[in-house]
């Protein structure tokens, strides 16, 4: 493997480690001058620097990228799903270090991190078949001896932007489908945690993959424009807020490409008064707390409808107080810390809109804190009652800890409540009522419909993606849409004379 060689300008005196770009099979330098301090949230200390790459990087990548097109678009599909094999194994085989690594940039547990590296294996798995997955079809005497088939050709160079929620799953929602598939590859991290796609490209570095056949870039705006403009680039596949999952979209549609831009989420969790709560509310409770609330999937807004209000209320509040906040790498700990200070304040100053709005906060995570970490950044479980809809803390995405408890007579109020909600990513429903759940998830606006489920999470073989202001384009994350997103479907018609 190639030596990651720490590039440390002048202006840093310290020993802190300025991540290098991964271009045409190499380690290099950013051109940009400057970088990004990178956190381990749970303490607070800058544990790297991530270069603000230039357009001048982008186009060094799309260049490595777009040379290495020819050849690998011409690999036969079993090898290029041989070389994903190898990926698989390596992952695995570094599954524990590369999950420590998320928990260190990202501050979630270490089971936490667990989960989502196992998740993004799972879509390596998934490209594995791609011999079977990329097959097109044909069929003979379309008109008498003219024969048609249509067969999947990657597409070219493609993109993917991340944010900083799950470091190495999203990312792997994309690279092993994309590659798989034919194409060549540019990834760009988020800025905040970029340490696990570093070990997981020095990993890809080991799979035999021609030079520029992946490359990583890393950065912040100025490297998603260059995404969006570059002629080279042919499609550009995006997660993160949705201001600029909108701001993507349409830059990079108006330069001609294929998109997918996820956003973000207000995920409404209806409790009906037949749910078996001692079942549910541990469930909840996860939905809502599970990764300190920073999940595209997490409950937000809690829908228990009519007489099971206050019971339901009372135990998350009960659930939610049981939580060990501190330091993700830690045993026993089932909370870790928001990502950064600035996060951090924004989640609090998200709290105090609430208290001043008139919602009742029953529970406040506001001081908490960790005896042995006292920088880490802090936000412990939150539960507002009487929260009305429009109300910030119950509509704004907070990203955090905080449950918002909502009051609704009936299962066609929460439905009105979700209807109003711009967003629509995932709901989910507790109930004992198979009617109510089929209603339910007919009804739902929401794309990913939990059914007492907390986190409805799509596997890798299936779409993954929302609706409305969670999601702009047509064809979703992984599963059977990623090979369609991933490849042109050329039909070629034939008569033999
Ligand atoms: P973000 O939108 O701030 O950043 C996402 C990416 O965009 C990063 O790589 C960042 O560098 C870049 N970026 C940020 N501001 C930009 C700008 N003005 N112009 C161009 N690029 C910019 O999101 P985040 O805070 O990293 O992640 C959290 C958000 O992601 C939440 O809203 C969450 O719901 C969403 N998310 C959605 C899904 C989904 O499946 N829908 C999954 C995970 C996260």
């Amino acid at each position: 493997m190639r030596q990651v060689v720490p590039v440390v300008p002048e202006h840093y005196n310290s020993a802190i480690e300025l991540l290098s770009n991964f271009i045409g099979g190499r380690w290099v330098p950013s051109s940009g001058a400057d970088a990004f301090d990178v956190y381990n949230p749970a303490n607070g200390e800058v544990i790297a620097r991530a270069p603000m790459s230039t357009a001048r990087d982008v186009d060094a990548a799309v260049t490595a990228a777009t040379q290495a097109f020819a050849g690998w678009s011409e690999t036969p599909p079993v090898i290029r799903a041989r070389a994903m094999f190898r990926f698989r194994a390596l992952l695995d085989e570094h599954f524990e270090e590369i999950a420590r690594q998320v928990t260190i940039e990202h501050g979630k547990t270490l089971d936490e991190s667990r989960g989502s590296v196992r998740r993004g294996i799972e879509c390596v798995e998934v490209a594995c078949g791609a011999p079977s997955l990329l097959m097109g079809y044909g069929l003979e005497n379309v008109a008498t001896g003219i024969d048609c088939t249509a067969m999947r050709q990657p597409i070219g160079v493609c993109a993917a932007i991340s944010p900083f929620n799950f470091p190495a799953m999203v990312p792997l929602w994309f690279l092993p489908f994309a590659v798989v598939s034919g194409n060549t590859f540019v990834l760009k991290p988020s800025e905040q945690v970029p340490l696990s796609m570093r070990r997981v490209f020095e990993l890809l570095d080991k799979c035999d993959l021609p030079p520029g056949v992946v490359n990583l870039v890393n950065g912040g705006r100025e490297v998603v424009e260059a995404i969006c403009d570059h002629p080279g680039i042919r499609a550009v596949s995006f997660v993160g807020s949705t201001p600029v999952a909108k701001l993507v979209y349409q830059r990079a549609t108006h330069a001609g490409k294929r998109v997918q831009a996820l956003g973000g989420a207000k995920n409404f969790v209806v409790v009906m008064p037949d749910a078996d709560l001692d079942r549910s509310i541990p469930v909840i409770t996860e939905s809502f707390y599970g990764c300190a609330g920073e999940r595209c999937l997490a409950g937000t807004v809690l829908l228990p409808v009519g007489s099971v209000h206050d019971e339901a209320r009372d135990r998350l509040i009960e659930s939610a107080r049981a939580l060990k906040i501190g330091d993700g790498l830690d045993p026993g700990v089932t909370m870790g810390p928001v990502i950064s200070q600035k996060h951090r304040q924004r989640v609090l100053s998200y709290v105090d809109q609430g208290v001043s709005d008139g919602a009742a906060l029953v529970l406040d995570g506001r001081k908490a804190s960790v005896a042995d970490r006292p920088n880490g950044f802090w936000v412990g479980p939150t539960v507002f009652d009487d929260v009305a809809p429009s109300m910030a803390i119950g509509h704004d995405e907070i990203f955090g800890p905080v449950a918002s408890v909502c009051r609704v007579k009936t299962l066609e109020d929460a439905l009105r409540v979700m209807e109003a909600h711009p967003n629509a990513n995932a709901t989910s429903i507790f109930t004992s009522s198979g009617k109510t759940a089929r209603e339910f998830s007919h009804r739902a606006t929401a794309s990913m419909v939990g059914v007492n489920i907390g986190v409805a999470a799509p596997m890798a073989y299936f779409p993954f993606g929302g609706a409305r202001d969670s999601f702009f384009g047509d064809l979703k994350v992984h599963g059977r849409d990623a090979f369609e997103f991933y490849t042109d479907r050329k039909v070629t018609i034939s008569r033999w004379f």
